[in-house]
């Protein structure tokens, strides 16, 4: 029977493995409690990441951590596994069983006793019960999923360069529905490396020519989490790019030959990307009897508990979490994972003592989308100037800072710092476009 006070966080991405690490530093190497992190999958990426892994800018060998290494150096415990269920009487976290890729089982059920349990196990594309989006478009969830689409864009180009036929229309096209951020990257990525891979020898593929690049959006405008000019300046820019951006398009069925839309409307395209949307993952809702909102999400107070069980907290995608007295929630954002994490170590730490949880405030710094190598706009929302607009050196350079914060919370600065030193070094030899 274990003695200790039991945390389990589970999902070790933006905001539980930054969770996971600190706790494991200020109470796991003092013995003052276990911590536990529970992750269906073996490595980390940063989701912010998945983009550029997809259109093959990244690849991901190079940026993903291994839990079982920082479970080593943070004093924290790694176990593989997809939560399954919780059974809130017992305080039980339950574990479906690990198989390989042959089906056969590599770890049977299992179940973790706690006594804090943390839920951050992210969000999904949201297909909104669409006909088609599941057979017939890829997602950037995961970073299987984002390999997967670089190597189906990969083995088009390749096909069409291989078999010497003409080119037929739309053979190469690319259609992404949803024009948020990860959208509107996507987009300029694939602008960036369909060029390239014209260069690196695919040079019977003229991408001006011979690849179409679309976005569908629902709502009369791309990006709306951006300022209206700011969005209208990125429109221009993926415009320039030869990108076309249809607004007010309502997605109503995908298949194979493309994506159909309300009134009619086809849009052919050989690779679609689903990527309007999120909900938290479908066995959250009402999981044992916690109260979860319409996209799955777990409803927590201001101090990050649910509504239910002050025992169970939730942080992240998967937490509908209070912003302001309109009833607004905290955007599913990167940097909102990262400031949970950080107040949520120190409220668990705090209760160990006995002590109030504190109350978690969503500072917003700003939304950055970066168009490729081409150029970053966003706007940076200082507490005490207003809103700031940012574009070129200044949006990129703080476009990576927050990315530079995770590692940090992961590694600590020196060690962030060496990394991004390799990283560069790395960029000086390698070519610069996943080739395989
Ligand atoms: C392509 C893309 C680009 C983005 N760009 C930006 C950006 O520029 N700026 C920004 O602020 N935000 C961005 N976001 C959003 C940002 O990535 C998320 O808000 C952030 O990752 C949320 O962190 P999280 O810890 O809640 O979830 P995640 O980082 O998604 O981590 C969830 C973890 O839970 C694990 N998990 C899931 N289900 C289970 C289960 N049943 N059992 C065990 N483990 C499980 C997963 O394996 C994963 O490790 C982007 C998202 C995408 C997809």
């Amino acid at each position: 029977m274990e003695t200790r006070h039991q945390i389990i966080i589970v999902g070790g991405g933006a905001a539980g493995l930054e969770l996971a690490t600190a706790l494991g530093k200020r109470l796991g190497r003092r013995g003052l409690a276990d911590v536990t992190l529970v992750d269906a999958s073996r490595t980390h990426i940063w989701k912010p990441l998945l983009h550029e892994i997809a259109a093959g800018t990244l690849d991901s060998a190079e940026d993903e951590l291994e839990y079982l290494a920082q479970a080593r150096w943070s004093h924290f415990r790694y176990r593989l596994g997809r939560m399954a269920a919780l059974d809130r009487e017992r305080r039980e976290v339950c574990l479906a069983a690990v198989v390989n890729e042959e089906g056969g089982e590599v770890i049977p059920e299992r179940r973790f006793h706690y006594d804090t349990l943390v839920m951050a196990v992210g969000s999904l594309s949201n297909d909104f019960g669409i006909k088609g989006v599941q057979e017939h478009c890829l997602f950037l969830d995961t970073t299987p999923q984002a390999e997967r689409f670089q190597r189906k864009l990969l083995d088009s180009m390749l096909r069409a360069h291989t078999l010497g036929r003409p080119i037929e229309a739309g053979q190469l096209d690319v259609a992404i529905v949803g024009a948020g951020a990860t959208g509107v990257e996507l987009a300029a990525q694939l602008h960036h490396v369909t060029r390239l891979l014209s260069a690196y020898g695919l040079d019977t593929i003229d991408p001006a020519r011979h690849i179409k690049l679309h976005i569908i959006e629902a709502g009369p405008r791309i990006l709306p989490a951006l300022p209206l000019r700011l969005a209208a300046a990125a429109e221009r820019e993926l415009r320039a790019l030869g990108v076309t951006v249809h607004v007010n398009q309502r997605v109503v069925e995908v298949n194979a030959q493309g994506i159909v839309t309300e009134g009619g409307g086809m849009i052919p395209a050989a690779l679609k990307v689903w990527a309007a949307g999120i909900k938290a993952p479908d066995f959250m809702k009402d999981i044992a009897g916690l109260e979860s909102n319409r996209i799955n999400q777990l409803v927590v107070t201001g101090t990050l508990q649910t509504t239910r069980d002050e025992n169970i907290f939730a942080i992240g995608d998967c937490a509908a979490c209070p912003m302001d007295e309109q009833g607004n929630t905290v955007p599913p954002r990167a940097q909102a994972a990262h400031q949970q994490a950080a107040l949520l170590a120190k409220t668990i730490a705090r209760r160990l003592k006995g002590r109030a949880p504190l109350v978690y405030t969503y500072r917003d710094y700003g939304s950055l989308v970066a168009m490729g190598r081409y150029s970053t706009v966003g706007s940076l929302m200082g507490g005490l100037a207003g809103s700031m607009m940012v574009s070129g050196f200044i949006a990129r350079f703080v476009y990576l800072s927050l990315y530079k914060m995770h590692q940090a919370a992961l590694y600590g600065w020196p060690r962030a710092i060496l990394i991004s030193l390799l990283h560069i070094l790395r960029r000086g030899i390698d070519p610069q476009v996943k080739l395989h």
